[in-house]
């Protein structure tokens, strides 16, 4: 039996081509992260060979000793990581990823048809929280069932307080947000929960999701509970991108109420690798380095789901959820990434661990007041988690051109829809995520000197649109392909 390099040198290259990427690049995409070798040597392990349909103790193959063992295992890690009491919430760690973790959410606890509220996808939604067009039902979530996405407030300072001393009336105000120069001027860009509540109390969803993937402050989930409650809803949190900061508790528990919780497992389950040198003084390594203890925590490509025990609205979540994921949706479990995904659990309640989620909020705040200081403007003004969003439609700009020149730079993030965006084909902002750069042992300075990178392309996105000059843009390539470019250099000794 041949290694990679021999079997398949075509593809070794790809893969090394890709590696090297990674390596260069400062990795700026809020969805990503780098896995430790740990978690790499599992998911390449032989657990992928096994076939395990059901649960431990209940499959339909033989020979499912040690796989039974591996998913008791990943299940109670999995609730140790989020401080949860077994008696009250169990975990399906079967999910093959966030998006399937979704949707078998909806078809455990939902008729075909019923009602569904999540946030909105321009307004930083997920695509699986109902999206769809005045054109056209686009996710599987709004085919099968009825969308009602809510958003984000797109008024002003001003009108809310119109609004509120009663000058303006809510027709009014709709008419002023309605003109995208209005709403270009200032918004509040927090979830409109006022409006969620009036648009609950007349359409009736049967479930309210709360979790996003651009939106850069916590949910009010009291308040959210409060309108579940009213109308007889499932309130489901799916905390795919803050996952890591939830198990650091760095952000606000969903566990507390919600009913249902999903995630991802590749986010932001980070956590920075550090190694003691021969001196003694501690560094930061590089993730794929093998470390001297076993501190690191990033997780395979995979999902889960949490459910309480109790009955809600008489529903047995436990036995609907986990007959949705199998034999509703799925068919065997990948055991490799539940091997990974065990792995990266076991250190989630560590001190290190803590660290890094707190540095990864501490990152990203620094990021977004350096950016403000630039004169950028950022959705809700700036940032609780480990993202910001920048509007770059006062600059005259789109995020798709101010993405690909930053790439050409290595600096790799994402074009992003913003409020108030007049088409999703040309989203009005970029979407800056500081997990998998924290991973990798940036600092706040780190992040303050990569505002001042993506700065420079802007500047240069700016003057290549106004047909300028292109030299400069050649000026700054040579730049980051310099030595003087010591960010990367410095992370990776
Ligand atoms: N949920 C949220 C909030 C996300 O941001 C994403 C992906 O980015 C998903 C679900 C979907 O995850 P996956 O791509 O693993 O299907």
């Amino acid at each position: 039996d041949h290694g990679l390099s021999e079997a398949d040198p075509e593809v070794r290259a790809i893969i090394d081509k890709e590696k090297q990427r990674q390596f260069r690049h400062l990795e700026l995409i809020a969805s990503e992260n780098f896995t430790s070798r740990a978690v790499m040597e599992a998911v390449g392990s032989h657990l992928t060979n096994k076939y395990s349909e059901g649960l431990p103790g209940k499959r339909y193959y033989g020979g499912n000793e040690y796989i039974d063992e591996l998913e008791i295992l990943c299940q109670q890690r999995a609730l140790a990581a989020f401080h949860l009491d077994g008696k009250k919430w169990g975990v399906n760690v079967q999910p093959l990823s966030g998006s399937p973790a979704n949707f078998e959410v909806y078809t455990a606890i939902l008729n075909p048809h019923d009602r569904i509220m999540g946030l909105d996808l321009p307004h930083g939604g997920h695509l699986s929280h109902g999206f769809m067009t005045s054109k056209r039902r686009v996710s599987g979530t709004s085919i099968y069932f009825e969308s009602m996405p809510y958003r984000l407030d797109e008024s002003s300072g001003a009108t809310s307080l119109l609004r509120c001393i009663g000058l303006v009336k809510d027709e009014c105000v709709d008419m002023f947000v309605a003109d995208s120069k209005f709403a270009l001027l200032s918004h509040t860009g927090l979830v409109d929960y006022d409006m969620l509540e009036k648009t609950a109390n007349l359409f009736r969803p049967k479930l309210i999701i709360a979790g996003a993937s651009a939106y850069p402050r916590d949910f009010d989930y009291p308040r959210m509970r409060k309108i579940a409650d009213a109308v007889g809803a499932f309130l489901m949190m799916d905390m795919a991108h803050i996952s890591g900061l939830v198990a650091a508790s760095v952000v606000a528990d969903p566990f507390e109420y919600c009913d249902i919780v999903t995630t991802t497992t590749h986010k932001g389950l980070g956590d920075v690798a550090r190694q003691t040198d021969s001196v003694g003084k501690e560094k930061k390594v590089f993730c794929w380095e093998p470390t001297g203890n076993s501190t690191s925590l990033r997780g395979p490509r995979g999902g889960m789901i949490f459910f309480k025990k109790d009955p809600v609205l008489g529903v047995d979540l436990e036995s609907a959820i986990n007959n949705a994921v199998f034999p509703g949706l799925q068919g065997g479990p990948h055991n490799h990434t539940i091997g990974g995904l065990t792995v990266c659990l076991k250190h989630a309640q560590s001190p290190e661990f803590k660290t890094y989620q707190n540095e990864v909020v501490s990152n990203c705040r620094a990021l977004a007041s350096r950016l403000i200081e630039l004169g950028y403007k950022l959705v809700s003004g700036g940032s609780d988690n480990h993202l910001v969003l920048v509007d770059l439609r006062p600059l005259g700009l789109d995020g798709a051109r101010v993405e690909k020149i930053l790439e050409m730079a290595s600096i790799t993030l994402n074009k992003n829809s913003v409020p108030g965006d007049k088409s999703a084909l040309v989203p009005g902002g970029i979407r800056i995520g500081t997990p998998a750069m924290t991973t990798r042992g940036f600092t706040e300075k780190d992040f303050i000197s990569t505002a001042d990178f993506i700065h420079e392309g802007v500047q240069i996105a700016r003057e290549a649109k106004q047909s300028v000059s292109g030299s400069k843009l050649q000026e700054f390539m040579k730049f980051v392909a310099s030595p003087d470019f010591s960010l990367m250099d410095r992370v990776s000794d």
